[in-house]
């Protein structure tokens, strides 16, 4: 039976929405409805540094816990690779690879305490420990295991924290990709929360896309089935995101890192709000506040999204097939079908 609430039936069962009261959101330019976070939902967020699970989804992560859900954050890096942060952090001109490893020892302290002014505890999070400013190079030219990336920061080629990883990880795409598909099989989420392919942060967008790649991998193995997990992308860096409505003019034609490939496909991305009650914008103030180490290198940044709506662009099951295809084409991948 039609849903009534699904737009004219374009958002596929699972995904609930209802009409915006448009005097709350500053997204009104783009989005006219409303997501409706039902109860006992899973969801799973990648964030591809620690802080952008915060600016994107803080209001989401509260509110998925409060209707009674499970939320799980994955982050992707440690944001180890942020000279300006550590530099500050020294206060020194140079750098030595352990100040990097320290910084980034640090983020992820910062963001176990902001997951906890958010409600989750330390178990809830999980770091790949992937290499900061290097998820672009994992996919573009360091696909393969026998010949991994090296981090310029830490200068290490492998994750370097222990965690919940496969002990022979490496800084190599078919790593990053198989440790996504290990966590989605794991966590088995209704939602899966990522970064926009078209965001301007080459970390952001790759991000995007190999979690679009594993869930297209196992939709094909028979492991998931997007009849049964959403996905929902944010933005964080796009032009004058989220300040003013001219990112909202650029992407409909905007393709993935730069390149033409899949702004197609991903034009028409249905974009939902979130308005956030007083409760959860205080407890998403609280969080950003934990990430101290971002507040002296990007404050005024932080402080944008605070405002009273998180926004979520919807990808359906075409959109999560194509986007992976068509960027590993443009690397001449053999594995891109
Ligand atoms: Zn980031």
């Amino acid at each position: 039976m039609p849903n009534p609430d699904r737009g004219g039936g374009k958002l596929p069962a699972g995904l609930t929405t209802r009409p915006s009261d448009f005097s709350a959101s500053p997204f009104a330019y783009i989005s006219r409805r409303d997501l409706v976070v039902p109860e006992g939902l899973r969801l799973l967020v990648f964030s591809p540094h620690p802080d952008d699970e915060s600016l994107a989804a803080g209001g989401l992560i509260q509110r998925v816990q409060d209707n009674d859900g499970k939320v799980c954050v994955v982050f992707v890096t440690n944001g180890d690779g942020y000279p300006e942060g550590v530099k500050l952090r020294i206060k020194r001109a140079v750098a030595s690879s352990n100040d990097f490893i320290e910084y980034g020892q640090g983020r992820q302290e910062e963001a176990v305490q902001a997951l906890c002014e958010l409600g989750l505890p330390r178990e809830d999070a999980i770091f790949l420990g992937f290499p900061d400013s290097g998820i672009d190079d994992l996919w573009e030219t360091y696909w393969s295991r026998g010949k991994p990336y090296t981090s310029p920061y830490t200068r290490f080629n492998r994750p370097y924290v222990k965690g919940k990883l496969s002990r022979w990880v490496k800084y190599a795409g078919v790593d990053l990709e198989a440790e996504i598909a290990r966590v989605l099989n794991d966590f088995k989420p209704d939602w899966v929360v990522i970064p926009d392919p078209r965001d301007h942060h080459p970390d952001h967008a790759t991000t995007g896309v190999f979690v679009l790649d594993a869930l297209r991998k196992l939709n094909q193995e028979g492991e998931l089935s997007f009849f049964c997990t959403q996905v929902l992308t944010y933005l964080v860096h796009f032009r004058d995101y989220p300040q003013s409505d001219s990112w909202s003019k650029e992407i409909d034609r905007a393709g993935v890192r730069g390149s033409s490939s899949a702004s197609k496909v991903l034009a028409g991305t249905e974009w939902l709000n979130l308005p956030l009650t007083s409760d959860e914008l205080n407890g998403k103030r609280r969080a950003l506040q934990a990430h101290a180490s971002q507040s002296p290198v990007l404050g005024y940044f932080l402080n944008l999204f605070t405002g009273p709506c998180e926004l979520f662009g919807h990808l359906d099951s075409a959109q999560i097939m194509a986007v992976p295809q068509e960027y590993a084409l443009c690397f001449n991948r053999a594995d891109a079908r």
